[in-house]
């Protein structure tokens, strides 16, 4: 099917206002589920309401939560999310870092046991927005679910980088991706009968690779939520040993530099960490012109003939740019079991089909 942003982020908004979410906390989920949607990011998008609703279910976040601020200094600060929604903590560690950044040229925010971040790639568009480059490595403590290169077992999450840089006159450059061949959102849409995996995707228990999202899920969910942890499987890290380092690089950062904690083969709360650095162009620009480089750069790296007749070669960014505008245009694709499992959450929070009708319309 296909829906319309505004009223999908209505029934997203609601359904976290009647679990208990302040009004504006469930505005900033839905926006943001959304926009992972609209951007072609559908992994982190509205399939996570039914598993972010059983983690408020479950006592595993809290509505309504804020950062502690564990320690500081004029150009640095590590935060502690505290569990709260990675919606709420996420920006608010962030706006921290964008403040020093202004104020001094730089600011490093490390932030723990934040909830999930969502799509890392909106933190640097929103920096880009004012003006700084950022760089963010990410980890999921108690999510291990990717083998590392030349291994079976699993023994990173997928630990997305991320890196924003805004251009002059013209669009941010922005690179966001999971160190893992696909996010295990990617798997989820495909478990859910969404869009296949490539077939490097994942390795098996004997070591052969597959593209199978059931070495990750197992073959039953017993009518829950698919677990990832269930699988006989593993991702498979991206890149051979170079995705698997920088997958090793962003678990030590987000995990054991911000004490958020490394994947692991214990079961603990699921929560991200983030290693962010926010650095101010206009404190680094002499005068030699960095946006303007940036524009000129982009444009010779664009220009470079493509492989394909009728190819292009695009930057980070440019294709969720484009992409936005078609699902602006014409709507957001849901598979049918997507849609069916946000309208099962909407009626388990108490609404029904009347309001659900009411608040989606007849046309969408
Ligand atoms: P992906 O494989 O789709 O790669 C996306 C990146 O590649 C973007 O920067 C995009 O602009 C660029 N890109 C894509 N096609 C391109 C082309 N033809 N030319 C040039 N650049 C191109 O992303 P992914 O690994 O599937 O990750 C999806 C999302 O999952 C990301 O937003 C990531 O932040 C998110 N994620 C979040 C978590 C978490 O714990 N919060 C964990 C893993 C992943």
């Amino acid at each position: 099917m296909l829906i319309h942003a505004d009223p999908l982020t209505r029934l997203v908004d609601t359904i976290f206002q009647r679990r208990g979410c302040p009004a504006d906390e469930a505005d900033r989920i839905a926006g943001f589920l959304v926009a992972a949607n609209l951007a072609g990011h559908d992994s982190h998008g509205v399939i996570r309401v039914p598993r972010y609703v059983q983690y408020i279910d479950d006592g595993k976040i809290t509505p309504g939560g804020d950062i502690d601020v564990v320690t500081r200094s004029e150009s640095f600060v590590l935060v502690d999310g505290c569990f709260g929604f990675g919606q709420t903590v996420g920006p608010k560690a962030a706006r921290l870092g964008m403040d020093m950044a202004r104020d001094n040229g730089v600011g490093v925010v490390a932030l723990r046991n934040a909830g999930h971040l969502g799509r890392i790639g909106d933190y640097p568009l929103r920096a880009a927005a004012e003006g700084l480059v950022s760089v963010h490595f990410v980890n999921v403590a108690g999510s291990c679910l990717v083998a590392p290169f030349g291994g079976i077992d699993r023994r990173f999450s997928t630990a997305p980088f991320a890196v924003g840089i805004p251009s002059e006159d013209g669009p941010p450059i922005i690179l966001d991706f999971a160190t893992s061949v696909v996010a295990e959102g990617k798997a989820l849409v495909a478990y859910n009968g969404g869009k296949p995996l490539p077939d490097d995707s994942l390795v098996g228990p004997d070591g052969e690779i597959s593209g199978d999202p059931l070495l990750l899920y197992g073959a039953d969910a017993s009518g829950g939520a698919p677990n990832p942890r269930n699988g006989p499987g593993a991702l498979r890290a991206m890149g051979d040993h170079k995705g698997s380092g920088l997958a090793l690089m962003c678990e030590l950062l987000a995990g054991a530099f911000t004490g958020s904690g490394c994947a692991g083969p214990e079961v603990r709360q699921v929560a991200n960490g983030m290693l962010s650095f926010y650095l101010s162009v206009g404190a680094f620009d002499d005068g030699h012109g960095v946006g303007a480089m940036v524009r000129d750069y982009v444009d010779f790296v664009k220009a470079s003939r493509p492989t394909e007749p009728g190819g292009e070669v695009l930057v980070p960014g440019e294709p969720e740019r484009r992409r936005e505008a078609e699902r602006r245009r014409d709507g957001i694709p849901l598979s049918d079991a997507a849609w069916a499992a946000i309208l099962e959450t909407a009626r388990g929070v108490g609404l029904d089909q009347a309001e659900i009708d009411s608040i989606v319309g007849a046309n969408n």
